[in-house]
């Protein structure tokens, strides 16, 4: 069994570690805030002082932080994976961020002959939890093959999408499809409001047709109440779409309605609403409908 480490351990990262422990992997642990490790040190992980000690002591390291700048600290800052990583190490990247640094990021340290998948969740800290998330992984076929058990571990669906980068476009994919969703939702429950229809007669009557969506069924009941708890944060939504913005400029595609949320969430964050559920985009909605 291969040793593995694990960098990052937030809401995602603490879950699926735990997950690996569980699978029996031995595991190394790494997290810049200390007191995260806690709970997986009494599961049998070890705590490294630092991403390159985590390096060290593992074959595939596992890499689960916030944002692409973050990603680069923890691989090429001081003290990162690449200064400790023996080469034949394999780093797997569950964290979501830019395809085109992903990139990037591969080939420097392809350079020192370590090898890197991209391989973005989704699925929320519920598929984290109970290890069903969906991976979408990029790469090399032999690397994504050797990643193959560990991913297992964590998640449910692994699709094998391309080379090193298609994994984050295909996350990319993901976040335009759902904030159409949930805009599209959000507009048709205020109109169902103002136009005097009882919402939750809508919701059902809706629910077998062609307007039935993961959206309408389970996030239009927060809309209506107006009250957004977690499931998912504006501001890591936002982040998400400026990865596609930036995609879509690259591949010279026009999103408008991805582009409109953008700026719609920009006003949720100065508004401060970044840390409720992007459902608030119904926010939105109302106070352009003087609701
Ligand atoms: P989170 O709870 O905010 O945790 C972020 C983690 O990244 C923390 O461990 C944080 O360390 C670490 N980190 C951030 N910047 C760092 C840096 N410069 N150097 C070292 N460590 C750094 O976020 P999360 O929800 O676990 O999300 C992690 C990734 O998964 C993100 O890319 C997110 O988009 C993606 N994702 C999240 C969800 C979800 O539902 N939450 C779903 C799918 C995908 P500290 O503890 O020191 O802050």
């Amino acid at each position: 069994m291969e040793r593995v480490g694990f960098v990052g351990l937030g809401t995602m990262g603490a879950a699926m570690a735990a997950n690996l422990v569980r699978a029996g992997y031995p595991l190394h642990v790494w997290n810049r805030t200390q007191g995260k490790a806690g709970p997986l040190v009494d599961m049998g992980a070890i705590e490294a002082g630092s991403p390159r000690e985590v390096a060290a002591a593992a074959d595939i390291v596992v890499v689960c932080v916030s944002d692409t700048p973050d990603v680069e600290a923890v691989l090429f800052g001081t003290d990162g994976i690449s200064a400790g990583a023996a080469p034949g190490t394999l780093i797997v990247d569950c964290s979501t961020i830019s395809p085109s640094a992903t990139r990037s990021f591969a080939a420097r340290l392809g350079d020192r002959s370590i090898a890197m998948v991209d391989a973005p969740v989704s699925g929320g800290s519920e598929g984290a939890l109970h290890a069903t998330l969906t991976i979408m992984v990029g790469g090399e076929r032999a690397d994504v093959e050797r990643a193959h058990a560990v991913l297992a571990a964590m998640g449910r669906t692994i699709t094998h999408m391309g080379p090193i980068g298609a994994g984050q476009a295909t996350k990319a994919v993901n976040q335009v499809i759902i904030c159409g969703s949930y805009l599209g939702v959000a507009e048709g429950i205020v109109l169902a409001m103002k136009a005097g229809l009882d919402p939750d007669t809508v919701v059902s009557a809706l629910s077998g047709g062609a307007a039935q969506s993961w959206v309408l069924a389970n996030r239009s009941g927060r809309m209506v109440e107006d009250r957004y708890p977690l499931g998912f944060k504006v501001t890591l939504h936002r982040k998400d779409l400026a990865i596609a913005l930036d995609l879509a400029r690259e591949a010279g595609v026009s999103l408008p309605v991805a582009g409109m949320a953008a700026q719609l969430e920009n006003g949720l964050i100065a508004g401060g609403h970044g840390d409720e559920d992007m459902s608030a985009l119904a926010r939105s909605i109302r106070d352009l409908s003087g609701m």
